[in-house]
């Protein structure tokens, strides 16, 4: 059983610490009758470290006194902490030590708010592997997670002990998008505008020349857009893609393939107008979901696909590869819980695994990519939902006679 203590040493990938921190709230009156202002602050605390590892039927798992297991699943406990819920942070962080090195000698201040963002970014990365893995897959969701992933601001978070800041991924695409309009004219499009009236657009996605209509084009060069056909086009985010679309054509695979289908997809479905926490996108209105080619799903599927890679690639830097020379093997060094949780994220396999989101508590819980069925975390919360749904179905039934 993975429970042995030295069953488990010999089974995990990596180990790493951390130290324990102490979170504290400092609460200033600073008139009568006017809310006090509240600063949130950790620091570690100096002495027995908390012991870590990871096994791929586990997860990311806490260690106790020699090697035994404590708490399993650390990843689904800490992407389950709702936004705003600072207690259930302060919690986790009581167990299992902060997010970062930070200095045992003062305490410092914390922004909770940037902890819940970062939060949501290891969720909705966790949520878009398991969705990718899905034998059912909800392309609305996955372009969802994955346009949340690429276009959110990016945070930047400095502690006292940190040499450099941590940043959250910024997706090449988003700095593309930023550049769209410093990116000149194509020079063939002066011809075309008088002669043809639409510019031909090489595109990755319909694998034709695409006539771009002159008249759409011009305004979205001057701003308005065409509301009354695009709702949304006159916003940055459609003039910034269309205008990437049709000037970047020189621009690397990956940025065409992005560019090309979003703005046929903000064209033919809908403009996106924002992503809401649990990955659902917000249009500017009602989209045309039959208008999504089969096409358009593979594309989906792609861009999900890379967006992962470079957010996972970009939280890697706390993770070194170091070699053991007592055992002779190669080994993983992690500096941060941080580092840690996304590198269990990186061992994640969606076609085995997947995380799930429990029907009654909303828990998240790893469960094998082919079980369909298992949709409870707990037999507990499985008795609740049915006695729930058992009630419900009696009373309507009551009501009803
Ligand atoms: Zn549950």
């Amino acid at each position: 059983m993975a429970e042995n203590a030295d069953n488990f040493f010999e089974n995990n990938l990596f180990r790493f610490e951390n130290s324990p921190c102490d979170c504290a709230v400092d609460t200033r009156n600073i008139a009568p009758g006017q809310a006090p202002e509240t600063t949130i602050k950790v620091q570690s605390i100096p002495g027995d470290k908390i012991q870590f590892a990871f096994a791929p039927t586990e997860g990311l798992v806490r260690l106790g006194d020699k090697g035994a297991l404590i708490e399993k699943n650390l990843l689904g406990k800490l992407i389950e902490i709702k936004t705003g819920d600072t207690t259930a942070l302060f919690n986790y962080f009581e167990r299992n030590g902060f997010l970062f090195r930070i200095s045992d000698t003062e305490y410092e201040p914390i922004e909770t708010q940037q902890m819940f963002e970062l939060i949501r970014r290891l969720r909705t990365t966790v949520e878009l592997l398991s969705a990718l893995g899905a034998i059912k897959k909800d392309y609305q969701k996955i372009l969802g997670l994955s346009l949340y992933l690429i276009l959110s601001n990016p945070i930047e978070i400095s502690f006292s002990t940190m040499n450099t800041p941590y940043k959250t991924c910024k997706h090449d695409f988003l700095k593309k998008l930023e550049a769209a309009y410093e990116y000149p004219t194509p020079e063939y499009y002066q011809e075309q505008l008088y002669t043809e009236e639409c510019v031909m657009v090489p595109d990755t996605l319909l694998h034709e020349t695409y006539k771009f209509d002159m008249q759409l084009y011009m305004s979205i060069l001057e701003g308005s857009g065409d509301e009354h056909w695009i709702p949304g086009s006159s916003r940055d985010l459609f003039r910034q893609t269309a205008i990437l679309y049709a000037h970047a054509i020189h621009e690397s695979k990956v940025t065409r393939q992005i560019a090309d289908f979003l703005f046929h997809y903000f064209c033919d479905v809908g403009v996106v107008a924002n992503v809401n926490e649990d990955g659902s996108i917000v249009y500017y209105k009602e989209p045309n979901l039959k208008k999504i080619t089969p096409e358009m799903k593979k594309r989906i599927i792609g861009i999900a696909k890379y967006v992962i890679g470079e957010e996972i690639n970009s939280n890697m830097a706390d993770v070194h590869p170091v070699y053991d020379a007592k055992k002779m093997t190669p080994s993983w060094s992690v500096d941060t819980l941080l580092g840690g949780l996304y590198f269990s994220i990186f061992y994640m396999k969606p076609d085995l695994e997947l995380f799930r989101r429990c029907r009654q508590c909303g828990t998240f819980f790893p469960v094998k990519a082919t079980s369909t069925r298992k949709v409870y975390c707990s037999d507990e919360c499985r008795n609740r939902y049915q006695q729930t749904m058992h009630r419900k179905r009696k009373r309507e039934k009551e009501e009803n006679n």
